[in-house]
């Protein structure tokens, strides 16, 4: 809690005595993110046509992401492709302290909304080993900021059991064993619901934290995310 408090406290002072820079190109910039910044990201964008249920960029008539694939998830949308710089904007805001890039993320989710019919808000936890590492957690932060702007209640329904091995740098089956286990449901709650997590790469987060959802009586999992992995 000190260590929050003493961050807290030192991104004020440096916003009183740094001039703002662009959080991508620190080049001076009155907004977080430079308008040539901007632009860039806007070209990573997800647009339609999409797949309906993963939410991917669509290029011929089947989804090369989940045809054929069993998804405990009814649908997924993500606003950008994670890569270049959607990935450093990630990176910065999980790694470098800049949270305040959260608001502007939830903005860019929330017209991917408009589809979804959940009546809660549910993010994906993260371990308290992480959240002490990190100081604070991300999808916590994002759902809190999507509340604000649509009403919507958060709910945390689930909790992790343990504390997984990065993601990062393991190979798709070997996410899926490392995620196997690792949520369980706290509360039942019976209607829709949107999980809400940062990144979507290959999914095995998203889908362990659906199937506990389903099981624990939730009629519908949606998944919302910032970014999808190309
Ligand atoms: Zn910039
Ligand atoms: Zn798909």
């Amino acid at each position: 809690m000190a260590l929050n408090l003493f961050r807290a406290i030192l991104e004020t002072v440096q916003d009183f005595i740094a001039p703002p820079l662009c959080v991508l190109c620190r080049q001076y910039s009155e907004q977080l993110l430079c308008p040539s910044c901007l632009t860039l990201l806007e070209k990573l964008r997800i647009r339609p046509p999409r797949c309906y249920r993963c939410g991917a960029p669509m290029y011929g008539r089947k989804c090369k992401r989940c045809h054929g694939i069993k998804l405990p998830y009814t649908l997924a949308r993500g606003a950008y492709l994670y890569t270049g710089p959607v990935a450093h904007v990630v990176e910065a805001m999980k790694y470098h302290g800049f949270r305040s890039l959260i608001s502007w993320m939830a903005n860019q989710m929330l017209p991917l909304m408009e589809e979804f019919t959940g009546q809660l808000l549910v993010p994906i936890p993260l371990h308290p080993t992480r959240i002490r590492e990190r100081g604070f957690s991300q999808t916590k932060a994002l759902v809190q900021a999507l509340s604000q702007q649509t009403g919507l209640p958060v709910g945390e329904l689930l909790e992790r059991t343990r504390h997984t091995r990065s993601q990062t740098t393991l190979e798709p089956q070997e996410r899926l064993r490392n995620v196997r286990g690792a949520f369980q449901a706290r509360v039942f709650f019976p209607e829709p619901v949107i999980l809400v997590d940062d990144v979507m790469t290959t999914g095995a987060t998203i889908k362990e934290a659906a199937k506990i959802l389903l099981k624990s009586g939730v009629p519908r999992v949606e998944v919302l995310v910032f970014a999808i992995t190309p």
